[in-house]
Parts: C-alpha cells; structure tokens; sequence
C-alpha cells in the first residue's frame, strides 16, 4: 500500500510518515501543493493526505485538480475545523476529513477504514453531506458540530457489510 502526504509542515509530515512506515506502508511526501498535485496524477496511491493551508496551491485546489483526472481515496487533515470546511472538503470529493490536532491513531484507523471500502461513491457522499444540514439552523451551521458525528458515521453505517 502506497500512501502520499501532501503537507508542508515538517513536524507533522515526519510524525505522520514514521508511524505509516512503522505500519507497513510506503509513503512519499510532497510539501506544497504543486508538487503534491504533481506526484497525486502521475504516480499511483491507495490513499492521499491532504493539508488543506498549502503553500502556492491549496488543498481545495489539489484536490479539484486530482478530481478532474482519477479518483484516488482523499483524506483531508486540516486546522481548519468548521463545519463548513468539513462539508466543502466532502463535498469536494474526500473521503474523509480529520482536524488536526489528531491522534495518530485515529489517522490510521481512517486511512485503513478508507482502505478497506475502497473507492467511494462520491454521489452518495454528496448527498450525505447535504442532507446533514437538514437539522442545522443557517446561523448555526458555521459553529456548531453537532452535524458532524452524522455525518461521517452515514457512510461507514451505508457500507455493505456481511456477517
Ligand atoms: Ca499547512
């Protein structure tokens, strides 16, 4: 497994590509969003983590751009921890989204739920990112987290799972 982080704060690519490694996987880093982009469409990964404040090109950015050509599985690890950056890095087409600061294992845990299902249909994402603003209130919705915890245990609870 072939695992690509694309981040540019040395402390944290180092922390997270230690214990990736330690766990069996390759992983490359990339430290700014051009060359993250770069790496992201010519080489093949089973996962990419993305920071979303990124020196020239941003997270959204990347992201878009790797849209337009595959659909490799995209975990977002951002300070950005609004419910609205949430929603847009979804929407956008990730697969998950993680605040920082996080626990490691928490990040592994993700990376190896994101693993297990595969490629995402991203229809069924956009939906349920849509839907989790049915319960909020528009003044609420850039505070509050209560819609969060629905929406990222939607797509795991829609999994086929046997057994
Ligand atoms: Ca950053």
């Amino acid at each position: 497994m072939r695992i690509l982080i694309v981040e540019d704060e040395p402390k944290t690519a180092s922390y997270v590509r230690k214990g990736l490694m330690e766990h069996g996987y390759v992983v490359d880093v990339a430290t700014d969003g051009l060359d993250g982009l770069h790496l992201a469409t010519t080489t093949s990964y089973d996962v990419i983590l993305l920071d979303v404040m990124l020196p020239g090109v941003d997270g959204w950015a990347v992201l878009q751009g790797l849209r337009d050509k595959q659909q490799t599985p995209v975990l977002f690890l951002s300070a950005l921890d609004q419910v609205d950056d949430r929603v847009k890095g979804l929407k956008l087409g990730a697969d998950d989204y993680l605040v920082k600061p996080f626990a490691f294992s928490e990040l592994l845990a993700r990376v190896q739920n994101i693993l297990r299902r595969g490629p995402v249909q991203r229809e069924q994402v956009m939906r349920v990112a849509d839907a989790a603003c049915i319960g909020c209130t528009p003044q609420s919705s850039t505070s509050s987290d209560e819609s969060l915890p629905a929406l990222l245990a939607f797509p795991s609870r829609a999994r086929k799972r046997r057994g």
